[in-house]
């Protein structure tokens, strides 16, 4: 049968949050549980949620999952899961033979991506950059509410490149350390513009230990954290020149962040005239599971 209904879910590494979204796009059912942190309980956990999904609305509702981490079609299997058990296991395949192949599954930044550019603080652009600040740094890159994929499953991956003139810019920052990425190189994006990253500058400008959202946002740790995040987003506009480029996650709550990005863009850009719209994303926490809705199209 066909349904205009969509059921999105979460899968994180601590909790797996579903949801069902009407034919408006509105949640009308939500329910969230503990993940298992095995691969055959979690695949188990999946199922029983669209199980009891199934049992409440008489019907077979196609599914979107977003999880951190990247399904790689050419293996079958999951990669770069913070969810280890994920990694190296056909997720996707046994969701599917387990639930009639009505599952599709992206990366959580693509979710977010999908969700703010389809019905968020980017609706209506045609070429949308979804960015993650929190943890750590992800992306995902929407062209005419289209996710952007490639062979290689890193489409938006920016925060495993490197941060641009650093140490070379403001003399601020001629004091910082090399930083190691979990990745294996140094001096990732991801190092100065996560959360933990943002505390880490403060830390080696200040001596004082806050986490991220305890940092004064009018402090020069705050400035040098926007004029990076600036000139990281001006290599992006480079290559893709986005209409929209939206910020979430929870380093993006500081405040005044989006429009000091704004005002730095032009500098660092090979000819920036500042028509790079520079916004906060509108869903908050929600964006994953409802662009994880949002996978299969809804007419
Ligand atoms: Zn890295």
């Amino acid at each position: 049968m066909t349904s205009r209904r969509r059921i999105g879910i979460d899968l994180g590494g601590t909790k797996i949050e579903a949801v069902v979204l009407g034919a408006d796009g509105a949640v009308t059912w939500r329910k969230r549980v503990t993940t298992p942190r095995e691969y055959h309980g979690t695949v188990a956990a999946v199922s029983a949620l669209v199980t009891e999904i199934d049992r409440l609305t008489g019907a077979s509702i196609p599914i979107g999952i977003g999880t951190p981490g990247a399904w790689v079609a050419a293996t079958r299997t999951m990669k770069n899961c913070n969810s280890t058990w994920l990694n190296g296991r056909p997720l996707l395949d046994d969701l599917n033979a387990l639930l009639a192949n009505r599952v599709r599954i992206a990366n959580d930044a693509d979710c977010f991506a999908l969700s703010e550019a389809l019905s968020g603080a980017g609706a209506g652009a045609s070429v949308v950059f979804g960015v993650i600040l929190g943890t750590g740094v992800g992306g995902g890159i929407v062209v005419d509410g289209r996710l952007l994929n490639g062979p290689n499953a890193v489409t938006g991956e920016w925060g495993h490149t490197p941060l641009p003139y650093l140490r070379a810019d403001t003399p601020l920052e001629e004091s910082l350390a090399d930083r190691p990425c979990y990745c294996g190189r140094t001096n990732c994006i991801e190092t100065f513009l996560s959360g933990p990253g943002l505390a880490k500058t403060h830390r080696a400008l200040t001596g004082e230990r806050l986490a991220a959202v305890d940092v004064p946002t009018d402090s020069p740790t705050v400035d040098l954290y926007s004029t990076m995040l600036a000139r990281a987003l001006a290599q992006i506009v480079n290559v893709l020149d986005p209409d929209v480029i939206v910020l979430g996650g929870g380093v993006s709550n500081l405040a005044g962040l989006a429009s000091g990005v704004s005002a730095k863009l032009p500098r660092y850009g090979f000819s920036h005239e500042g028509r790079t719209r520079i916004v906060l994303a509108e869903h908050g926490d929600a964006s994953g599971v409802l662009g994880a809705g949002r996978l299969w199209p809804s007419c």
